[in-house]
C-alpha cells in the first residue's frame, strides 16, 4: 500500500518535471548527436525574432517589408507559414539572405542550456530517442 503510493507520487513527479522541462530534455538527449543540415526548411518555419541589427543589416541591402510585429515582438514576415526568404529548389531548401541573415539563423541549432552546449531538437538533422518520439 505504502509502496503504491510512492510509487504513484513518483510518477506524478516524474510527469511534471518532464511537462515543465521537455524542451530542454530533448536538446540535452540529442546533444552528442552530429549536425548535418538536411536543407529541408524546417526551421525557416519557426517563429523568427529580429533584433534592431538583425533589421538594419537586412534593410542595407535593399529589402524592406520583411517584419511584422507579434505580441510586442519584432519577428520575420511568413508565407504559407514559412519566412518570405527560404527559397525552395528542387526540394531543397536555401535561404536567399544566407550571407546577412538574422542571428538566431546563424546559431541554430546550437544552443546553450543550463551553460551546456546542446542542440534545438526540432532540427530535422536529429534523431529523437524512440521513447520520445510519443510526446
Ligand atoms: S531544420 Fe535542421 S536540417 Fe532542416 S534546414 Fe533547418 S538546420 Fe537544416
Ligand atoms: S532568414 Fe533565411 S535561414 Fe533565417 S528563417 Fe529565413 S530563410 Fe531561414
Amino acid at each position: 500500500m505504502v509502496w503504491s503510493l510512492i510509487l504513484s507520487y513518483l510518477i506524478v513527479i516524474i510527469i511534471l518535471f518532464y511537462a515543465g522541462f521537455n524542451f530542454q530534455i530533448k536538446n540535452f538527449l540529442i546533444r552528442k548527436q552530429s549536425f548535418s543540415c538536411k536543407r529541408c526548411g524546417r526551421c525557416c518555419k519557426l517563429l523568427l525574432k529580429l533584433n534592431e541589427e538583425d533589421i538594419e543589416r537586412i534593410k542595407t541591402k535593399g529589402h524592406k517589408d520583411f517584419h511584422v510585429v507579434k505580441k510586442g515582438k519584432c519577428c520575420m514576415k511568413r508565407i504559407n507559414d514559412y519566412c518570405i526568404f527560404l527559397k525552395l529548389n528542387k526540394g531543397i531548401c536555401s535561404c536567399s539572405i544566407y550571407e546577412y541573415r538574422p542571428k538566431i539563423c546563424k546559431k541554430f541549432p546550437k544552443l546553450k542550456s543550463f551553460g551546456k552546449a546542446v542542440y534545438d531538437h526540432r532540427c530535422n538533422a536529429f534523431k529523437r530517442p524512440r521513447f520520445l518520439r510519443l510526446f
